[in-house]
């Protein structure tokens, strides 16, 4: 490895959240001079408040400067559906760490060289030449370098750039969010709870719960959180707008903060949670101080890279949450990035070989997640339901565990 900054090569990245510092870390580390944009002045909060750990994960931290550290996660032994009486109906083992997103956030973050962070600052044009590119930002400041890397996030910028007609699609359905104290779960359910990763199937809808790191990244038994994620039907123009729309009337577009989101929303949840969840999960929802919902989305890119700029993480593709790869495919975009663009054959030919080998692999995760998340959108029973369909909660829950998009279009 070459020392930091000592290539002559330099790297403008808009975007200070997962793939950002992905690429950020590794690009320092192989020589590259970095220098990274987040229009957001505050710490970031986050994302996905609970992330499974996958065997890549630690070789891509480490990548990133972050040394093994065992205490990343909470462990569970495997992977559970239940059915409404609350009984385990399918179990499996699948050994892995659940951590929270801020957790590996801040590792990113402290890795980075903090005067290379430029926190408050939004790009807003990007131009380039044959030899360099130059990124404009709202304050009216430019930087120029070899490449720039898009890695802002869903609603990139950059995308909108240079393709222009890559939109966010929604899927017709959003995700309920929450997490609860390990404290306040009921005794009886909490071993249950935090020893598995759950699963439950209720009419049109699917709830996934598992632990996490407490509060303050505290793994150990007492002091974790438990957190779930309950996907429902919204039809886009009716149900969407109207739980996008707070008390007084105002409608905001694509989320809400959570303290705005109507009363007679969480009412509605909180009593189809006793309709119709397994009682530990209608407990878990109860539980939980603030409810807050994010609509799940597709974006499936056809291109990564316009001259001197790629995009990667959430900018290249979303796949829905159902394969739980967001963060992890955020690591290996930049890694894959950084290695070819430091590659002998130049910047250039080393964009086209990351295109080359990323696209494919984005629209294989985009389509895996849609499959997984069909039933959802189609407003169907879930197949498992419907036992002539041969499919079971085992089926399901075993597709989820696969990290491995690159072969998951089987
Ligand atoms: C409900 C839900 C659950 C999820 N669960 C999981 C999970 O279990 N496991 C998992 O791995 N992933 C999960 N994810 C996905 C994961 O959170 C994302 O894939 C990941 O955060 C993407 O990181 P990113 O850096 O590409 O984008 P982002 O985290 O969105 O970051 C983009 C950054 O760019 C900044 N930015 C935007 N525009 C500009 C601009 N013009 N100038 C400067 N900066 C800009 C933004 O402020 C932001 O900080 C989940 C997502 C959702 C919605």
């Amino acid at each position: 490895m070459t020392g930091p900054g000592n290539t002559g090569r330099r790297a403008v990245i808009i975007g200070g959240s997962m793939a950002g510092l992905f690429a950020g870390n590794i690009l320092h580390r192989m020589g590259w001079q970095v220098d990274l944009y987040e229009r957001v002045g505050d710490s970031l909060s986050a994302r996905g408040a609970g992330i499974a750990a996958h065997p890549q994960s630690l070789p891509l931290l480490a990548a990133a400067g972050i040394r093994d550290d065992r205490s990343i996660g909470v462990p569970v032994i495997g992977r559970a559906a239940y059915g409404l009486d609350g009984e385990a109906i399918e179990r499996f083992s699948y050994p892995q760490q659940l951590t929270s997103w801020s957790r590996v956030y801040s590792l990113l973050k402290q890795a980075f060289p903090a005067a290379r962070y430029h926190a408050g600052r939004e790009l807003v044009e990007v131009t380039q030449s044959a030899h360099e590119v130059t990124a404009r930002f709202a304050d009216g400041a430019a930087v120029e370098g070899d490449l720039l890397i898009g890695a802002d996030g869903i609603r990139s910028t950059v995308r909108r750039i240079f393709a222009p007609d890559i939109v966010p699609r929604y899927s017709g359905y959003v995700a309920w969010r929450g997490l609860v104290d390990e404290a306040d779960i009921p005794e009886g359910h909490r071993q249950e709870l935090f020893q598995w990763f759950g699963f439950c199937f209720p009419r049109n809808g699917e709830l996934v719960g598992y632990p996490i790191p407490g509060a303050d990244e505290a793994v150990a038994v007492g002091t974790r959180r438990y957190n779930f994620l309950w996907y429902r039907r919204a039809s886009e123009h009716q149900e969407l707008r109207d739980l996008l729309t707070d008390e007084r009337g105002r409608l905001h577009e694509g989320s809400i903060p959570p303290p705005l989101i109507r009363r007679t929303h969480l009412d509605r949840l909180r009593d189809d949670a006793r309709a119709l969840l397994p009682p530990q999960f209608a407990d878990v929802v109860h539980q939980t101080s603030q409810l807050l919902f994010q609509p799940i989305y597709d974006v499936r890119s056809e291109q990564l890279v316009f001259g001197r700029v790629a995009l990667i993480g959430d900018a290249a593709f979303v796949a829905r949450p159902h394969v739980g790869i967001g963060v992890l495919k955020a690591g290996e975009d930049a890694q894959a990035l950084a290695q070819a663009v430091s590659a002998n054959e130049g910047v250039m030919a080393g964009l086209g070989r990351y295109q080359d080998e990323r696209l494919p692999l984005g629209q294989s995760a985009v389509s895996f997640a849609q499959r997984l998340g069909a039933f959802l959108e189609n407003g169907d029973e879930h197949p498992a339901c419907t036992p002539e369909a041969g499919v079971t909660h085992g089926d399901i829950i075993r597709k989820t565990a696969r990290a491995d998009y690159a072969a998951s279009l089987d």
